[in-house]
């Protein structure tokens, strides 16, 4: 790759980001397709930083940039403006700068994580869900899943944002009567049979068992996290379906390359890249 004076920006913000893969996979599509700009890492250890980075991107070489953990939700009044998909979901990833230069908040988690079921032919229709963590993620997979499974029974670490989440799930008056509730102590909730449980903290990165409930050869274990968590690893021992968060991973990414460059993305020159990181690290 190589920097001018006319390469735009686009990034990581949020904190860690040291460990993330984005960088190689928007590095190599945007090196396969000739477009001159780059993919940079914004570290975002709190609001401060967060309001500077904000300004920056508003200057004239950002495209945008994607947000994480910590900032998907504190981030929203920062900005111009929000889409329809991101405010329902109550989350964004994805800051694009908009032709007047002013920055609007979109989300790519849920559309990247149902692509990710897909694609893995997990079926979700009539199931019931277990979700473990209440943050941006947890909610772009609450959302997108809720009009068609059975159930949806969240654990947070602080209960009261997966009160509110259940509290704004309830007001979306979804056709199919799902039920939805607050799971205080995972170890002890009976998850039913052909359950879904969904990893949506940090838990595992290093190494790390989220709290979580029994689980057998019928359920579907997904994290997303894109490494092979303790939680993942048991799961397997037991027989139940598995699914990190890599899928996930290129399938947002893709969608919000898609919407700071207008081009179609290059996904097999995405996987391509990240199998190759992931064999070196
Ligand atoms: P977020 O909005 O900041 O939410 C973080 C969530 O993790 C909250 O539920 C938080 O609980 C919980 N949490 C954080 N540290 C914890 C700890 N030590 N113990 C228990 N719970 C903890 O972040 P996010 O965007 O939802 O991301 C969550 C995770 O999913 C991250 O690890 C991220 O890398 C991963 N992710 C992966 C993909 C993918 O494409 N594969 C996409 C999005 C996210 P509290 O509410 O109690 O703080």
């Amino acid at each position: 790759m190589k920097i001018n004076g006319h390469t735009k920006i686009a990034g990581l913000i949020g904190n860690p980001i040291a460990h993330s893969l984005s960088y190689t996979l928007h590095n190599a599509a945007l090196e396969a397709l000739g477009i001159d700009a780059c993919y940079l890492p914004f570290p975002s250890p709190d609001t401060s930083s967060l309001k500077n980075l904000v300004s920056m991107m508003r200057t004239p070489g950002f495209v945008g940039a994607n947000v994480t953990i910590p900032h998907k939700e504190n981030i929203i009044p920062m900005l111009d403006s929000i889409d329809r998909n991101a405010q329902r979901i109550g989350a964004v990833n994805t800051i694009t700068k908009q032709l007047d230069g002013t920055l609007l908040g979109k989300n790519s988690d849920a559309e990247g994580f149902l692509l990710s079921l897909e694609n893995a032919s997990i079926q979700y229709t009539n199931r019931n869900v277990f979700l473990i963590g209440a943050g941006g993620a947890a909610r772009a997979v609450a959302m997108i899943l809720a009009p068609h499974v059975a159930s949806i029974t969240i654990w947070n670490r602080t209960p009261a944002k997966a009160q509110k989440l259940l509290f704004e799930l309830r007001k979306k008056d979804f056709p199919n009567n799902i039920s939805l509730s607050f799971c205080a102590d995972p170890s002890s909730y009976p998850l039913p049979p052909k359950s879904i449980l969904i990893q949506c903290t940090p838990l595992g990165k290093e190494d790390e068992m989220p709290p979580h409930p029994q689980l057998d050869k019928s359920h579907t274990v997904i994290d997303l996290l894109y490494q092979y968590t303790p939680l993942l690893q048991q799961s397997h021992a037991l027989g139940a379906q598995i699914q990190d968060g890599s899928s996930m991973l290129i399938h947002q990414a893709a969608i919000s390359f898609s919407w700071w460059f207008s081009v179609p993305p290059p996904i097999e020159i995405m996987y391509r890249s990240l199998h190759k990181q992931r064999k070196i690290v």
